[in-house]
């Protein structure tokens, strides 16, 4: 199956590249939200960040910290964003995981339209406890294996 981001990290295709380390490519987004847009990219093919191995997400939140420092000092942004969209509910559109890093400035009119909500009565604690249990069964195989 063809990927664009997996032909950018074997350079089939061009792209601007901002960073390299074991785990992960860095590149400028081609639409950026502003001049500086950065992807963080995992070398491995991944479809979302559920399919990260545990042993790349160090390599990739490096990445992504240096990649972010290098904005601030390259811009002298006073903040930045950094966010992955996971599913094409959630916005994705490339299927190959990774992480923007975007700058960002004063009044620049760039909001995640959020309408937030209120937990009802009891809800705020049934959807922790929700998951808590799922959090459990998740670690469990992993408990397991270590006996
Ligand atoms: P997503 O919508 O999946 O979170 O983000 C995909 C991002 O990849 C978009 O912001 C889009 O502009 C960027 N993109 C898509 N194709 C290319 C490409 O060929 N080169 C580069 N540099 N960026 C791309
Ligand atoms: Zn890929």
């Amino acid at each position: 199956m063809s990927c664009i981001f997996c032909d950018i990290i074997t350079r089939k295709i061009p792209a601007e590249i901002l960073y390299e380390n074991e785990c992960a490519l860095s590149i400028l987004d081609i639409n950026p939200i502003h001049y500086g847009h950065a992807l963080i990219i995992p070398k491995r093919h991944h479809r979302d960040f559920l399919e990260v191995g545990t042993d790349e997400l160090s390599g990739i939140m490096q990445a992504v910290h240096t990649v972010s420092h290098a904005l601030v000092k390259a811009f002298k942004l006073e903040g930045f964003n950094f966010f992955a969209n996971n599913g094409a509910v959630a916005g994705q559109s490339v299927f190959h995981f990774h992480i923007h890093v975007t700058p960002r400035y004063h009044n620049d009119n760039i909001r995640f339209v959020l309408h937030l909500k209120r937990y009802e009565m009891k809800a705020m604690e049934e959807t922790a406890a929700i998951i808590r249990s799922a959090i459990t069964d998740l670690s469990m195989p992993l408990m397991r294996s270590h006996t």
